[in-house]
């Protein structure tokens, strides 16, 4: 069966209304992070591959994109760290040829920023969105359990070169967790490099959905707001990540309902009111649609800090 690559549009906290693109088979990453919504790394790697046929995702795309869907983006996203990807640089330009009305966002780790090709691939994306936690090595690693040799201030330097040769618009998003990288020493640290790296945004993100490790948290809104303050002295826009409040119109993907919501689950935990949001169903609906494949076995429950999530794939894969 040939596998799905788009999902949405979903109303994303950081992008909008965004659709989404997957290029990696679950879960394919150079990181596999504390606080990942998609459970834990099954591929820890660093190495690019062709995962699937790029003429396939192409294929996919056209299908969606000819309708003319309302977008705020076209993001690459997904199972995993999308510049693994040998097909997304072929995608970018295509979406850019075919479709220019819309803009195109890459959410990245910055891990593979030094790597020329990765550069070139990413150069008519409009958007690109490196992360960023710690200039301490001990807690990059603690936070990441990167790809055993990446370093974080490595990656620091790609992420600022690629700062000076990027065209389009690069935003930094900093990941944010309790007694992990929200102490002074770090936040100091942090804001030092930001101020090197000059991004046109600042995005402070935090723990949504179950994690990959359950200890994980979010700081509370309290500290949050210190953090955006502390950051914003910098002069630089800092967002503090919110759920989009955007009509949802229904899946124009051309799949099923039971296909997108089993898709979307396969990719990352949800509520009912995410559904409900995402698909413009009702909530007795959305609910009618879970207990359906809560029957079938392919989706299970978790617990969130925003209530009860929704997660497709075997429990196993969250440690
Ligand atoms: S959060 Fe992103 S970088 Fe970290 S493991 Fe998940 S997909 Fe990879």
């Amino acid at each position: 069966m040939t596998e799905n690559h788009i999902f949405g549009p979903v109303n994303s906290r950081r992008l909008g209304r965004s659709l989404g693109i997957d290029l990696l088979p679950f879960k394919t990453c150079s990181y596999d992070c504390v606080y990942c919504e998609c459970g834990a790394t099954n591929s820890l790697t660093t190495k690019r591959a062709e995962f699937f046929p790029t003429e396939e995702v192409i294929a996919q795309l056209d299908k969606v994109l000819r309708k003319g869907p309302t977008l705020d983006y076209i993001t690459f996203a997904g199972s995993g760290e999308p510049t693994l990807s040998l097909s997304i640089g072929r995608i970018i330009r295509h979406l850019k040829t075919t479709y220019s009305q819309y803009k195109v966002a890459v959410l990245t780790n910055g891990s593979l920023l030094g790597n020329k090709e990765v550069i070139a691939d990413l150069s008519r994306a409009d958007l690109v969105i490196p992360t960023l936690t710690s200039t301490s090595q001990e807690t990059f690693e603690r936070i990441h359990r990167p790809y055993p040799g990446l370093l974080t201030k490595t990656i620091i330097n790609y992420i600022l070169e690629f700062r000076k040769e990027f065209r389009g618009e690069m935003w930094l998003e900093i990941f944010l967790i309790p007694n992990q990288n929200t102490s002074l020493e770090e936040l100091a640290s942090l804001r030092d490099v930001i101020d090197k790296i000059q991004p046109a945004r600042i995005q402070l993100n935090t723990l949504d959905r179950p994690a990959a490790e359950d200890w994980v948290t979010a700081p509370d809104e309290e500290e949050l707001i210190k953090i955006r303050n502390y950051f914003a002295e910098l002069n630089i826009p800092v967002d503090v990540a919110g759920v989009c409040c955007e009509q949802p119109d229904v899946c124009i993907s051309g799949e099923s309902t039971h296909e997108l919501i089993k898709k979307t689950l396969h990719i990352r935990p949800c509520t009912v009111e995410d559904l409900a949001s995402m698909t413009g169903l009702h909530h007795h609906e959305v609910a009618k649609y879970l207990s359906g494949l809560l029957e079938e076995g392919t989706i299970h429950v978790q617990r969130g800090k925003r209530g009860v999530f929704y997660s497709a794939g075997p429990q196993t894969e969250r440690k």
